[in-house]
């Protein structure tokens, strides 16, 4: 039986694992992928002790760190599914088959991107409908395309789509965007973006790949169609907390609740750290710090047993 299982490669993931291994915790480390949301970012001013960095270089720095540590387990492109409890800890299913049991687990699985869910938008997932504009914009050269989503995640999305995109719709759902000015107006200087507020998307529609958008104008109730080829979708992000709903107490948000001193959540063996959290605020320089604080806790505690 392990004693820590670690869910998640992110910044947390990445900095409780080097602690746990440091204090010789029996770990077993569980991700998807290395490195976190912030592996796409093209340039990271204030990770501490890098002037700048590329979010790519930066994820794998971190990784090649974790890796050079001996007292760990890691099992990469794997998908935690579901946690179960048991007499003397819990039972972590995943994608492969395996079931692991642990006597703790810390949660730093992070956010995912938050979906519309609207009919056509599962079925063209990749095919010409994306959630990330900085991995993804230049595929849409030449092309029109619509970003939905008027906030600041919109506005950059539309920031990395100028380069590449011929026309840009931007659709919001409010009647006015949300994002702050200077990058509204960065986008909208360029002259190629037409803002749509008030729209409500009711479907993603084409053949093989996206040939348009579907929405209604919330005002007239007119349903309108946008010949694109491209949509982005940038709502915002969602806690990755599914796997432990009904297990421990999360917010309305989705976030896991946690004690701020220990990153403790509501069940006890079950700590949670970074963005998965309910954190005040989403950093990586914060998610680490807090992991280690959940580790070092843990540690306490697997010795007070
Ligand atoms: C574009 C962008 C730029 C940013 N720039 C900065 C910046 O300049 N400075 C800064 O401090 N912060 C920045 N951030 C924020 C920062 O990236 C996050 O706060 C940080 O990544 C949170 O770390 P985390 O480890 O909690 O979660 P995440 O980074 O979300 O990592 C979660 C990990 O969990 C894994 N995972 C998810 N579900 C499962 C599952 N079921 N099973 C197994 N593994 C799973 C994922 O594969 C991933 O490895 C940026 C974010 C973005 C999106």
């Amino acid at each position: 039986m392990n004693d820590l299982i670690i869910i998640g490669g992110g910044p947390a993931g990445i900095a409780a694992g080097i602690y746990a291994s440091r204090k010789k915790i029996k770990t077993l480390l569980i991700t998807d992928y290395f490195g976190g949301q912030w592996i796409v970012a093209s340039d990271i001013q204030n990770f501490i002790g890098f002037k700048s960095i590329s979010g790519f270089n930066l994820s794998k720095a971190l990784e090649e760190h974790l890796r050079l540590q001996s007292d760990i387990e890691i099992k990469d492109q794997t998908l935690a599914l579901k946690i179960e409890k048991k007499d003397n800890g819990f039972a972590v299913k995943t994608n492969k088959e395996e079931v692991f049991e642990t006597k703790t687990v810390l949660m730093a699985l992070g956010t995912h991107y938050r979906k519309l869910n609207v009919p056509g938008e599962d079925k063209f997932m990749g095919r010409g409908v994306f959630y990330c504009a900085t991995c993804d914009a230049p595929l849409m050269k030449g092309k029109a395309v619509a970003i939905v989503g008027g906030g600041n995640s919109g506005f950059e999305s539309a920031i990395d789509l100028l380069p590449y995109a011929s026309k840009i719709y931007l659709l919001e759902y409010a009647n006015t965007f949300s994002a702050d000015l200077t990058t509204q107006e960065k986008a909208k200087n360029s002259g190629k973006i037409e803002a749509i507020t008030m729209a409500a998307v009711q479907e993603v529609f084409g053949d093989e790949f996206v040939k348009g958008i579907k929405y209604q104008n919330r005002q007239s109730g007119e349903i309108k169609e946008l010949a694109v080829e491209g949509i982005f979708i940038s709502i915002g992000y969602q806690p990755s907390s599914e796997i432990v709903k009904g297990l421990v107490e999360l917010n309305k948000a989705g976030e896991i609740v946690v004690d701020c001193k220990t990153q403790r959540s509501s069940l006890e063996g079950i700590w949670a750290a970074g963005d998965i959290s309910d954190a005040l605020y989403r950093q990586g320089n914060i998610a680490i710090g807090d992991a280690i604080k959940a580790v070092l806790n843990i540690h306490d505690y697997l010795k007070g047993k």
